[in-house]
């Protein structure tokens, strides 16, 4: 089902008030950084719920805000790829070869998909049950809407390789020493916390998880992972760890 499209409703406020947690935690310029981001997101994006599911604002708000959220510093420029939002009411159940739990394995069973990120003009696709929880209750290092919209940053460069654009020749060294140091401890099965071990899979998945625990986790990634976190926050020109102690 297509929802029509326009910019942000009158209600936004109230609902990310009520429903995106990061909200209470920006200053009064991130906040409209953000709602012009979100704006620019319901305007120019097809928006659809998946047959049988049905979009409200409180559904388009909520996942517009937290994609906007990684393009704070950044541009929504970034996003011109990203074709359509496709909603699930939850996990989509799907059939394949994916990578298995652990490093290295594969499964062939039913597998829930929280969400997927389709590479060039195409969309991403989210679970709301997942997206809605992430927005309201951060903190358990998983965020869907985060990890998808990741990808497409990642895909910006045409190569899904967990590296996206970086202008400066010195900014990309450092960028992949940093995170081939973290990966390939990842790889050899050692725990990283606040990293999901799932960032092990590929390097791609990687950069979708270490978004994930740079925005929904800062204060922990920085403790634990301080020169990741660095190169993070250079690449997404925000600091989400200061954000949260203020
Ligand atoms: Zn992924």
């Amino acid at each position: 089902m297509l929802h029509h499209r326009s910019g942000l409703p009158d209600s936004w406020l109230d609902i990310v008030v009520r429903k995106v947690a990061v909200w209470g935690v920006l200053d009064d310029d991130e906040r409209e950084h953000l709602a012009a981001a979100s704006d620019w997101l319901l305007r120019h994006k097809h928006w659809e719920a998946a047959h049988g599911f049905a979009l409200d604002d409180d559904i388009t708000v909520t996942i517009a805000a937290q994609a906007a959220l990684l393009v704070l510093g950044l541009s929504v420029d970034e996003y011109r790829e990203v074709s359509a939002i496709i909603v699930y009411p939850t996990a989509m159940q799907s059939r394949g070869v994916y990578a298995g739990p652990v490093p290295g394995t594969v499964t062939d069973s039913v597998v829930p998909v929280l969400g997927e990120a389709h590479d060039g003009r195409g969309p991403v696709l989210l679970a709301w049950d997942q997206a809605e929880d992430a927005a309201r209750n951060p903190g358990g290092g998983h965020n869907v809407v985060f990890h998808e919209f990741a990808h497409k940053l990642d895909m910006r460069d045409d190569i899904v390789d967990g590296t996206p654009r970086l202008d400066r020749r010195e900014d990309l060294d450092r960028w992949v020493e940093v995170c081939t140091e973290v990966y390939d401890a990842l790889r050899a099965g050692i725990e990283r916390p606040p990293l999901q071990p799932y960032g092990a899979t590929s390097t791609a998945e990687f950069f979708a998880v270490a978004t994930e625990a740079f925005f929904d986790v800062p204060v922990t990634l920085e403790q634990h992972e301080p020169r990741l976190y660095e190169v993070m926050r250079d690449f997404y020109k925000q600091d989400p760890a200061a954000r949260a102690r203020r």
